[in-house]
């Protein structure tokens, strides 16, 4: 199996009723200032090479951002953070993103989600996200080859990764620990094969993080940094 094969399964899931009909209603409805476009109103994939070194997990896709545009993190202001700061540490082909064709690449970066479709109110109920963890695991199981650093972003995404990375088999310590900016954790292979593999926590990217100050320009490029260095890139 290769990951573009993970992702052309994954864009026909409609094992989650609500957000089923929440993907395909807001595609339908769409917003105002987006009615030109087509949304694409599916379940989004990963985004980024098939052997990156760096994972960055989130929560789930817009619903007029990820969700319009069949991007992780690209549509909406979650985004702008997100790209410029990998721009800046050149691991991005551009600071900006709009959507397909606007000539984004990533390098050794893949940016996804432990929920791939959008919640209403931008909240995944606690059913929702253990039935879409076996995307996530897999997708960890098929960057395992290369991937050295996982940043997960917020509190949510936290928890769901370490599931999602137990799951693909890593050791979790127990009790797992604890979220909080600035923490990280060291997973060996359940196996004992291969490479160590260490997760950084950061606060989400949200709008509302970025506009109170709670995360700044500076915290996320310090985590970033670190991230990518440990990943040897
Ligand atoms: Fe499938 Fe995940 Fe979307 Fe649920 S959230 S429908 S499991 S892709």
């Amino acid at each position: 199996r290769t990951l573009a094969g993970l992702d052309a399964e994954l864009i026909r899931c409609r094992a989650c009723p609500r957000l089923v009909e929440w993907r395909e209603e807001t595609a339908r409805a769409k917003r105002p200032a987006y009615r030109d476009w087509e949304y694409w109103g599916r379940p989004v994939p990963g985004f980024g090479p098939s052997d990156a070194s760096l994972a960055i997990t989130g929560l789930a896709p817009a619903a007029h951002g990820g969700n319009r545009t069949g991007r992780m993190f690209t549509g909406d202001r979650a985004g702008d953070l997100l790209y410029a700061t990998l721009y800046e540490l050149g691991l991005a082909s551009r600071p900006t993103v709009t959507g397909p064709g606007d000539g984004l690449e990533l390098y050794g970066v893949r940016v996804t989600s432990p929920v791939h479709c959008p919640p209403p109110a931008n909240r995944p109920t606690p059913g929702e996200r253990d039935t879409c963890r076996p995307w996530l695991a897999r997708e960890f199981e098929l960057l395992r080859p290369t991937v050295r650093s996982v940043v997960v972003l917020g509190g949510f995404g936290w928890q769901a990764a370490l599931a999602a990375l137990e799951r693909a088999g890593r050791q979790v310590p127990k009790p797992r620990p604890v979220f909080g900016h600035g923490v990280r954790t060291t997973l060996a292979p359940a196996d004992g094969a291969g490479d160590p593999l260490t997760v950084f926590g950061c606060y989400h990217v949200s709008q509302r993080n970025v506009f109170t100050g709670r995360l700044t320009a500076a915290m996320f490029r310090e985590v970033l940094a670190e991230a990518a260095r440990t990943a040897g890139l």
